[in-house]
C-alpha cells in the first residue's frame, strides 16, 4: 500500500508542473493574469515519500483509493482541482469504497451503472477504470473548472442529489493534500496556475530589494520582494488566518510609513499547519482577510503598499518553522516556488 501512494506521489511530483504550466497557458490572462506559473522544483521536496497510508479518520483502503483516483487523473493531466472533484465525489457515492453493489445496477468507487453506458460490471469493478471515465467525460465539460464543485460533479454524475457533493468538498482537499504533500495543500479552482506541485505559490511577483539575514540587516527575519504598490498579495500556501493588525510605533498604517518608524504596518500572519507560518507585511490598505479564515494557496489576501517600518512599497514575507524565522527563498523553492520573478 505504502509503495503504491508513495509510487503515486513520486509520479505526481515528476509530472504535474506539465498540467500546471497547461493549465496557465489555457486560463491565458483574465483575473489571475498578475500570478506567474510556478516552475517545476529543482529539488525533491523534503518528505515527499512520507505521505501517510492511513490518513486520521481514513482507512487504508480508502486512501489507497484517493491515490488510484489521483494518479489517474495525473496520467490524464487533470488538474489538481479536478482529483479533488473526483474525490469529493466518491466520498458521496461510496464512501471511498469500491463497492459491490448499490442504488439499481451501481457499481463500485463512483457508483457508475453498466446500464447508462459507463462500461461492463467487470469493467467498472475496477477503481481505475471509473476514475478514468470520470476524468474523461469531466474534460469534456465546458467551464469545469470554473463551476462549483457540485456542479462540476454533477455534470458528470447526474445524481439524484446534486447538493450532496458540496459538503465533501472540505474533506477532499484535505485527503488530496495529504496523498499529494505533507504540507497540507489547498488548491482553489481558478488558480491552480498559481500553485506548484507541492501547494506552495508565489506570494508576490518581483525582484529580492532585501534578503533574509543579510550581513548589514543581521535582524531581517524576512525577505523583500520589491513588488510595486497595488499587487496582489497572495497565501503562500494554504491555511488559516492567525492574525490581521495595524503594528506602527506611531501615526496609522493608512498612510506610507518610514524607516524611522516601527513595526510591520498592516499584516498577516496564516498557520499552514505542521509548525509552519507566514507573514505578509507593510500592506497598503487593511487586508482582505479575517482571523480564522480558511485561505487557500495562491488567494488573494491583501496588496502591497508602504505602511510601517518601510521606506517604499515592497513585500515583507516571513516563513517561521515552529516560530523561528527561516529563510523563505530555499524553504519555497524547495517547494517549487521561486521567489525573486520579474513583476
Ligand atoms: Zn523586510
Amino acid at each position: 500500500m505504502k509503495k503504491l501512494i508513495s509510487l503515486v506521489v513520486a509520479i505526481i511530483a515528476a509530472c504535474a508542473a506539465v498540467p500546471l504550466l497547461s493549465a496557465a497557458a489555457l486560463h491565458g490572462g483574465g483575473a489571475m493574469a498578475d500570478c506567474p506559473p510556478t516552475a517545476t522544483p529543482t529539488t525533491a521536496a523534503p518528505g515527499i515519500g512520507d505521505a501517510p497510508t492511513v490518513i486520521a479518520g481514513w482507512d487504508a483502503e480508502q486512501t489507497a483509493n484517493i491515490a488510484t483516483i489521483i494518479g489517474v487523473g495525473n496520467t490524464k493531466r487533470v488538474p489538481p482541482w479536478g482529483w479533488v472533484i473526483a474525490v469529493a465525489t466518491v466520498i458521496q457515492e461510496s464512501g471511498l469504497r469500491n463497492l459491490p453493489g448499490g442504488d439499481r445496477d451501481s457499481i463500485g468507487l463512483f457508483q457508475q451503472r453498466p446500464s447508462q453506458g459507463w462500461g461492463t460490471a467487470k469493467q467498472l469493478a475496477d477503481p481505475a477504470y471509473q476514475a478514468g471515465k470520470f476524468f474523461h467525460k469531466l474534460l469534456t465539460i465546458d467551464g469545469w473548472q470554473q463551476m462549483p464543485l457540485t456542479d462540476a460533479a454533477d455534470a458528470v454524475q447526474r445524481s439524484a442529489y446534486p447538493d450532496a457533493y458540496a459538503k465533501h468538498e472540505a474533506d477532499a482537499v484535505v485527503l488530496v493534500s495529504a496523498v499529494v504533500s505533507r504540507f497540507g495543500r489547498v488548491i482553489p479552482g481558478g488558480v491552480e496556475q498559481c500553485v506548484s506541485s507541492l501547494g506552495w505559490a508565489l506570494p508576490a511577483p518581483g525582484p529580492i530589494v532585501s534578503g533574509w539575514r543579510t550581513a548589514d540587516r543581521p535582524t531581517h527575519a524576512g525577505v523583500d520582494i520589491g513588488a510595486p504598490r497595488g499587487t496582489t498579495i497572495r497565501a503562500a500556501a494554504g491555511g488559516i488566518v492567525v492574525t490581521v493588525r495595524c503594528n506602527v510605533s506611531e501615526g496609522t498604517c493608512d498612510t506610507d510609513g518610514s524607516p524611522s518608524i516601527k513595526g510591520c504596518g498592516y499584516y498577516v500572519d496564516i498557520d499552514h499547519g505542521q509548525g509552519v507560518t507566514t507573514r505578509y507585511c507593510h500592506q497598503l490598505r487593511r487586508p482582505s482577510v479575517h482571523v480564522g479564515q480558511s485561505v487557500a494557496a495562491g488567494q488573494p489576501i491583501g496588496i502591497v503598499g508602504s505602511s510601517g517600518n518601510s521606506s517604499g512599497p515592497h513585500l515583507h514575507f516571513e516563513v517561521r518553522i515552529n516560530g523561528v524565522d527561516t529563510n523563505p527563498v530555499p524553504f519555497l523553492a524547495a517547494s517549487g516556488v521561486h521567489i525573486g520573478q520579474p513583476v
